[in-house]
C-alpha cells in the first residue's frame, strides 16, 4: 500500500511546484534580508527598526501571499526585461509614463513592473515617515524590502524565469528558495552603513540590470552540471510535514552553489544593502523626522487585526485590497 500513496504524494508535490510564476526569493531569504538590513541603519533609525525587527522580517513575505490572490499584484514581483529585445535596457524608458507611451500599459503589466513598483513603494514609505505613522513606516519598510530583494534575483528579470526548456523547470525555486535555505546561514551579511540614493528609480533599474547580467551564468552552471550528473545523484526525496518532496539533492545543490561562485550570497548581500539604502533615503527625503518618540509604541491593534483578517481572506482565496496599498 505504501508505494501508490508515495507516488500520489510525489505527483501532487510536483504539480504544486510547477505553477506558472513563482513570486518569491524564498520566504527564508526575504525574512533574512529584511532582518539584516536593519543593521545597516544609522543611529537615528536603528532603534525603531530593532524594536520591531520581528515584524519587519515576518511581514517581508506579505507581497508573495498576495501575489496569487490580489489582482495586479503578481507583475510587481518581476520584469521579463529580455522580452524587449537584444538590448532591453537601451530600449526601455526608465520612467513609467514614457514606458507606457512606448509599449502600452497592458504590455508592461504582462511582462512585469518590478522597478517601477519599487519607486511607488518608495513614495509610500517617504509619506509614512512624513506622517510619523509608525504602523505605515514599518509595514511599507517590510514590503519595499520584499520587492527590492526580488529585483536582486536574476530569475525575476527574465522571461525564462523557470527554465528555458522543460528539463530546466524548477530552477527558479532551486536558486532562490532551496539554495538560501541550505546555505544562507553561512553567508556574511556585513555590508556597511546604508547610504543615500540620489535617484531611487535609477537605482531600482540598476539592481534589475545587475541581476539580469547573471541569468546566463545561472543557466550555464545549471546545465553543465546536469550533463555530468546522473539523475539518481541529482535528486533526493525529502519529507516535509505530510508531503514527500522530490528535491535537488545536497550534492547537486552544493555543486550548483559552488559553480556560481557564491552568486546567491552576493545577491543577498546586494539586497540587504539596497534595502537599507532605500529605507534610509526615504527617511532623509521625508526630512529626517525624529523617530525616538515612536520607540515605546507597539504596532496598533487596528493593523494587527487587519493583517490577521487579510491572512484569513488570502488563505480562503478571496480577493482583498489593502488600505495600506492604496493604488
Ligand atoms: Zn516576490
Amino acid at each position: 500500500m505504501k508505494q501508490p500513496i508515495y507516488k500520489i504524494l510525489v505527483l501532487l508535490v510536483l504539480l504544486m511546484t510547477q505553477t506558472e510564476h513563482v513570486y518569491s526569493f524564498g520566504f527564508h531569504a526575504h525574512r533574512k534580508i529584511n532582518r539584516m538590513a536593519v543593521f545597516t541603519l544609522p543611529p537615528e533609525m536603528i532603534g525603531l527598526y530593532k524594536t520591531h525587527i520581528e515584524f519587519i522580517s515576518e511581514r517581508s513575505i506579505d507581497p508573495d501571499r498576495r501575489a496569487h490572490a490580489v489582482q495586479g499584484e503578481a507583475p510587481r514581483h518581476y520584469i521579463d526585461i529580455d522580452h524587449f529585445g537584444e538590448d532591453p535596457f537601451e530600449v526601455m524608458p526608465r520612467k513609467w509614463d514614457e514606458a507606457v507611451e512606448k509599449f502600452t500599459e497592458d504590455t508592461l503589466m504582462q511582462y512585469g513592473v518590478l522597478p517601477w513598483h519599487i519607486h511607488v513603494m518608495m513614495g509610500r514609505l517617504t509619506r509614512a515617515f512624513r506622517n510619523n505613522d509608525m504602523d505605515d513606516i514599518l509595514l511599507q519598510s517590510a514590503h519595499i524590502g520584499h520587492y527590492i530583494a526580488d529585483a536582486c534575483t536574476p530569475l525575476h528579470t527574465t522571461k525564462h524565469y523557470n527554465g528555458r526548456t522543460p528539463d530546466e523547470r524548477g530552477i527558479h525555486a532551486f536558486w532562490e528558495s532551496r539554495l538560501p535555505e541550505l546555505y544562507a546561514h553561512r553567508y556574511d551579511y556585513f555590508t556597511g552603513r546604508a547610504s543615500y540614493i540620489h535617484d531611487p528609480l535609477e537605482r531600482a533599474w540598476e539592481l534589475v540590470e545587475i541581476s539580469h547580467l547573471k541569468v546566463d551564468t545561472v543557466y550555464l552552471v545549471f546545465d553543465s552540471l546536469r550533463q555530468h550528473m546522473p539523475e539518481d545523484i541529482m535528486y533526493a526525496h525529502e519529507t516535509r510535514g505530510q508531503a514527500i518532496n522530490r528535491v535537488y539533492s545536497r550534492d547537486y545543490s552544493r555543486a550548483f552553489h559552488d559553480g556560481m561562485n557564491d552568486m546567491v550570497a552576493r545577491q543577498m548581500q546586494l539586497a540587504v544593502r539596497a534595502v537599507g539604502d532605500f529605507w534610509f533615503t526615504a527617511w532623509v527625503n521625508a526630512g529626517q523626522p525624529e523617530l525616538e518618540p515612536l520607540h515605546g509604541r507597539s504596532i496598533s491593534q487596528r493593523l494587527r487585526n487587519f493583517l490577521r483578517q487579510e491572512e484569513k481572506s488570502l488563505a480562503s482565496g478571496r480577493n482583498r485590497r489593502s488600505p495600506y496599498d492604496p493604488e
